[in-house]
């Protein structure tokens, strides 16, 4: 099996400190979360920024500034940005974030619906986003949380679009969407084109349970308070303590964790790209 990359997503658009006091919010805040979570095995940091009323936004200085914060202490981690739609429904504004030359970014091939909004990306914007992916390089985590949003990557791949092989992330557990089962992960996995890469993201209850199956089947795991903000005992969560509970589970099953370099290898990320963020700063 392939050394495991666990990703954390780190803030999201939705979790307040009013809901859980450990969820970063100010660039410093989620540059220290970085670093216990790196120091602790992560190498994929999805990240989302807030204003300073903690409202979602997408204004390019704050993402500029969580990544600078980030890149000076752990230059070697690997920033995707969210391009996720309660930020702002702008579709350029969308857009933007894939323009500050991240490593990679979220890129979701569909719509659904999810707590208290349609999250909506019609035909046009898919289009137009993958169009920003394919032209600057940066590789997509495609956010699976149905499946046809799988035949709509595999459209833009042959349209020549996106370049294969796709990194997906399934999305599962979402009030809206597909439950967050064991059964629909195998079926997700069994959908997707040969020689891809996944993760899974369980959203609440299911994040652990799923992250513990995908240990076990050679797929990868994003965890973190932007999809879950307790443990399974009830206890309030912070990044690190999920980050260290999936490090735990991966050594009692004996799958080892990747480093940063090792992720970039198994997502067939170009090395020249590690930094192009930093030169836009
Ligand atoms: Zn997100």
């Amino acid at each position: 099996m392939q050394k495991l990359i666990i990703t954390v997503a780190l803030t999201g658009n939705v979790p307040t400190k009013e809901m859980n006091p450990n969820v970063p919010v100010t660039p410093s805040e989620i540059a220290e979360d970085v670093n216990r979570c790196a120091a602790a095995g992560a190498s994929v940091f999805h990240v989302h920024a807030r204003d300073k009323d903690q409202k979602p936004t997408l204004d390019t200085s704050i993402f500029k500034e969580i990544a600078k914060n980030i890149k000076a202490k752990n230059p070697d981690v690997i920033i995707q940005l969210s391009t996720g739609a309660r930020a702002g429904k702008d579709e350029n504004d969308r857009i933007k974030p894939i323009d500050l030359l991240p490593e990679m970014g979220s890129f979701t091939t569909g719509s659904n619906n999810l707590p208290g909004i349609v999250y909506e990306n019609s035909p046009y914007f898919i289009k137009k986003l993958g169009e920003t992916f394919g032209k600057t390089g940066v590789k997509p985590e495609i956010e699976i949380f149905e499946l046809g949003m799988i035949n709509n990557a595999q459209f833009l791949v042959n349209k020549g679009i996106l370049k294969e092989p796709l990194h997906f992330s399934f999305v599962l557990g979402a009030t809206g969407s597909m439950p967050g089962t064991v059964q629909n992960l195998s079926f997700l996995t069994q959908s997707i084109p040969n020689g891809s890469t996944w993760s899974v993201a369980g959203i609440g209850k299911s994040e652990i349970p799923l992250a513990t199956a995908a240990i076990a089947m050679g797929g990868h795991v994003r965890v973190g308070v932007e999809d879950n903000l307790f443990m399974p005992d009830g206890s309030q969560a912070s990044n690190l303590t999920l980050v260290e509970k999936i490090v735990r589970i991966a050594k009692e099953v004996g799958r080892d964790i990747a480093t940063p370099d090792e992720a970039r290898e198994i997502l067939s990320l170009k090395r020249e790209n590690k930094d192009r963020i930093l030169d836009l700063i």
